[in-house]
């Protein structure tokens, strides 16, 4: 299969899970998890309609927007980000994934304030609790939700979870319910801008008919598109790439 053809198929299936919850197909954002990609293999995803690119790595996505590689893609930052790095992301994508920690809320913030920049993120959630994986857990994301609220430079979108690899159909499903619950519970609890939070990223190659039967509004995907990445240590959230 071609790349035109891969995202075409990954579409449709977008497309028939979420009719099978009687969600419209277009409450559903494709971004395409383009780590390890070149700038010309991206160029050639949105000419074939992928409009919304989600990068790990600081490095890969400066080199990237160095080459105008996104032209009218939306980019969102997906991987783990360090304190010391945000300077090189906020203002420059669209949206921040990954805010996992208060200490990032707070540097992005403070990095918006110097740049006199509104930056739109979402936390992420360690919904599996995995000791190995970055992400704040279910029991705190009111608090920090409620803090980022506050916080003038940043706007709270949603939520993200990446929950474990799924090695057979249906095994992050209760994951995802999960998250939908945390998701709602924060919209209508703690945020009266409910308007603003409207986005629940979650769902990559392996599981993401099951996220969007549960609700995700945004599902990243790489493998599926892009065919496998080169090595598995490129394959880890950027903590070693940054
Ligand atoms: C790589 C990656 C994805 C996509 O993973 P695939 O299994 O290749 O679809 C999604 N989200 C994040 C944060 C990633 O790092």
């Amino acid at each position: 299969m071609t790349l035109e053809e891969r995202i075409a198929a990954v579409k449709e299936r977008i497309a028939a899970a979420a009719r099978e919850v009687g969600r419209a197909p277009e409450e559903i954002t494709l971004v395409a998890a383009t780590k390890t990609q070149s700038s010309q293999t991206i160029r050639s995803a949105i000419a074939a309609g992928i409009t919304a690119c989600g990068e790990n790595r600081v490095q890969e996505m400066t080199a990237h927007l160095d080459d105008d590689a996104y032209g009218s893609a939306a980019l969102h930052f997906i991987g783990h980000l360090q304190t010391n790095k945000v300077k090189y992301v906020v203002g420059r994508v669209d949206l921040i994934e990954s805010v996992d920690s208060l200490r990032l809320l707070e540097a992005v913030e403070a990095q918006g304030a110097k740049l006199g920049v509104v930056q739109d993120i979402l936390l992420e959630v360690n919904v599996a609790g995995e000791a190995s994986k970055s992400g704040i857990s279910p029991l705190e994301a009111p608090e920090l939700a409620r803090l980022a609220l506050e916080m003038p430079h940043v706007r709270l979108r949603g939520l993200m979870a990446i929950p474990p690899v799924a090695y057979e159909a249906g095994a992050n499903r209760h994951f995802f319910h999960q998250m939908r619950e945390l998701f709602v519970d924060i919209r209508q609890n703690v945020t009266d801008n409910v308007y603003d939070m409207d986005c629940l990223s979650m769902g990559m190659s392996g599981d993401f008919e099951d996220a969007v039967r549960e609700g995700a509004t945004l599902v990243r995907v790489g493998t599926a598109l892009f065919g496998p990445r080169m090595s598995a240590a490129q394959d880890q959230e950027g903590k070693s790439w940054g």
